[in-house]
């Protein structure tokens, strides 16, 4: 499924499987030649991404750039399919992730061993298929010019080091990866590279900002945020965290 949520910004829903998929967001110009994914997704969904990028009467060829914002496998795990559909596109990730992900160490991608071992030995992946290039390392409280519009990063660490929000403070909409959900729910803080403290601290940088719509990594879109959504969220989990 994919659907237009505002001017320029798409929604690709997940496609979960025994694992998840993530959400895409796609941040189009006027032109729609400037194309932006924010997130990848699972191994072997890259078809299905592009497919719905098509659907939403997009060329692949104008996407640009993919900005991560987490290299977990759920989200980078298809960027490498998308590369090779669309050469010329760029991988943005955030500092923190792009150091190991470049020097091949996957120990974040995975989460876990357990879950590394599976996915070698289930799905269609190689140590050396998820060895990326990063073009652009992002930094906290860069400010991205994406399809005409200003998007700030917000560097979020806890659910892993290098978790990114991007958020449009004119439309007031935040894209904060899998560190808050839908429903009041947040993203986990046992992988490795988790810190649950520093996931707290997070929670409460982004219940600062004012937020209408949330675009979250998994699960459903929220169009209408009420006042103090973050926050209330926070309160209800930090005594576990
Ligand atoms: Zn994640
Ligand atoms: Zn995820």
């Amino acid at each position: 499924m994919q659907k237009k949520l505002d001017e320029g910004v798409y929604f690709i829903e997940g496609q979960d499987d025994m694992i998840p998929d993530s959400n895409v967001y796609v941040l189009a110009d006027a032109s729609g030649e400037d194309l932006t994914l924010v997130d990848a997704g699972l191994v072997g969904k890259g078809a299905y991404k592009l497919e719905s990028i098509k659907r939403l009467g997009f060329e692949i060829g104008h996407i640009r750039r993919i900005i991560m914002t987490h290299t977990h496998l759920d989200h980078l795990g298809c960027a490498p399919e998308i590369l090779e559909q669309v050469p010329n596109a760029e991988l943005w990730v955030h500092a923190e992730e792009a150091e190991p992900l470049e020097q091949g160490d996957d120990r974040i991608v995975f989460g876990m061993p357990a879950l590394r071992d599976m996915c070698f030995s289930q799905l269609e992946i190689h140590p050396e298929t998820l060895l990326l290039k990063v073009n652009r390392k992002l930094q906290d409280d860069e400010t991205l010019n994406l399809g005409g519009e200003t998007w700030r990063v917000v560097h979020i660490p806890g659910h892993s080091p290098g978790c990114i929000a991007l958020y449009n403070a004119s439309k007031k909409i935040l894209i904060p990866g899998d560190v808050v959900y839908s429903d009041h729910a947040i993203g986990r803080f046992d992988l490795h590279g988790a810190n649950s403290a520093a996931h707290r601290a997070s929670l409460y940088r982004l219940a600062e900002l004012k937020v209408d719509m949330l675009l979250p990594g998994h699960e459903r879109v929220m169009e209408t945020v009420p006042a103090g959504y973050i926050e209330e969220t926070v309160k209800q989990w930090e005594q576990y965290m």
